[in-house]
């Protein structure tokens, strides 16, 4: 294992925006993170676990600890009658996981393409689009316990995954590292299009049964038309949750808002839609404060127009957040992680 010190962490963030750390290293095993975590012990200094950084918000002043910078590879197939098992190691990157699947012809992860990050994170997050979320095809989890020097596998049952939540976010965090992932996906399947955009998409395209590569195809298209390109922008998607409310929050807030757009969340919860509200009533779409913004074909996404600090995102974050509460009684929890001292 390298150790190196004092490197930058902006350009391993999809923000681009963030100091160094005091140490960092990549990991490509099992013994790797015993290694780091064993030098973190040893210089009383706290570790953080970093994928493809493309959901965090790293500070301006950086990590004062040890970044492990998850790289474990790797991609096993095996095939079960219908079934196809696919296990992955944390550090591939999630899409390139999603295009072979489609390439070899299987089901289950299509409507989860160009979704930036690893696929350590992709259980972490739970992360979902389009009508889908990655704990629908999780056949399992392994995780190593740093605590208890343990390597496990943890089912579903166990992972308390929700809407872009999961154990891995409370239960002792950053203590337990994701090395690998187990998907089940299927030979034989059918396309999920009942999402508005997709459905419109192939409407528009008059086609009934698409495969698993028009589907990826079209939400290469649909996102592209939605999303900053992280070639030119920062950023790190969705910057808040939908909220989640009981039934008689939402028929309040419907009261005041009966345009607003809501889904059912499945027994006595309904989500609203974050950016709607940020969109119709703070009227935030597409503003922009010096080198940072929101998104104008999407007022959930603030934005690095370049050169930004994470106290100019933070600071946006929280007239957001403030606005939202006045205006409407709505708590936005974010959906990105704050990472660093000053956070
Ligand atoms: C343009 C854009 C579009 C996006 N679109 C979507 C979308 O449609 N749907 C969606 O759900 N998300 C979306 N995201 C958010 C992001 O891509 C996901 O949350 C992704 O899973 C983050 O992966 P990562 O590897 O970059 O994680 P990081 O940002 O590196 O880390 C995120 C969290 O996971 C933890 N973590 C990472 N790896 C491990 C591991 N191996 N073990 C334990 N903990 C770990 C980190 O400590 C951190 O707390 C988007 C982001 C961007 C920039």
């Amino acid at each position: 294992m390298e150790m190196n010190e004092s490197v930058p962490l902006a350009p391993y963030t999809t923000f681009k925006i963030g100091g160094p750390a005091r140490y960092f290293c990549d990991i490509h095993s099992l013994n790797e993170i015993k290694e780091a975590v064993a030098f973190a012990r040893e210089k009383h200094l706290p570790t953080f676990i970093l994928g493809g950084g493309s959901n965090v918000l790293i500070s301006d002043s950086g990590f004062d600890g040890v970044v492990l910078h998850i790289v474990l590879s790797g991609i096993e197939w095996e095939e079960e009658g219908d079934t196809i098992f696919a296990t992955a190691g944390a550090g591939v990157v999630w899409d390139e996981l999603v295009r072979e699947s489609v390439e070899r012809g299987y089901w289950g992860l299509e409507n989860l393409s160009h979704i930036p990050g690893s696929v350590g994170a992709s259980a972490v997050q739970n992360i979902g689009c389009y009508g889908v979320e990655a704990c629908e095809a999780i056949e399992w989890v392994e995780e190593y316990d740093t605590e208890n020097d343990l390597v496990r596998r943890v089912f579903p049952h166990d992972c308390a995954f929700g809407y872009r939540d999961s154990v891995w976010k409370h239960d002792r965090k950053g203590v337990r590292v994701i090395t690998r992932v187990r998907f089940r996906l299927a030979k034989n399947g059918s396309p999920k299009t009942d999402y508005k955009d997709l459905r419109e998409y192939f409407s528009d395209k008059t086609i009934i049964h698409p495969t698993q590569q028009e589907v990826r195809d079209a939400l290469f298209t649909i996102r592209s038309q939605k999303l900053p390109d992280l070639a030119r922008y920062g950023t790190a998607g969705s910057f808040f949750k939908n909220p989640v409310v009981t039934t008689e929050e939402a028929v309040q807030f419907l009261k005041r808002f009966p345009e607003a757009l809501h889904f059912s969340s499945g027994g006595n919860e309904i989500k609203l839609s974050a950016p709607w509200i940020i969109d119709h009533v703070l009227n935030l779409r597409g503003i922009r404060k010096g080198n940072v913004g929101t998104w104008g074909k999407q007022a959930l996404v603030l934005v690095n127009y370049g050169g930004a600090s994470a106290e100019e995102i933070k600071t946006l974050a929280h007239e957001i957040q403030f606005r939202a509460h006045e205006l409407t009684n709505i708590a936005l929890s974010p959906e990105v992680v704050f990472i660093g001292s000053e956070s």
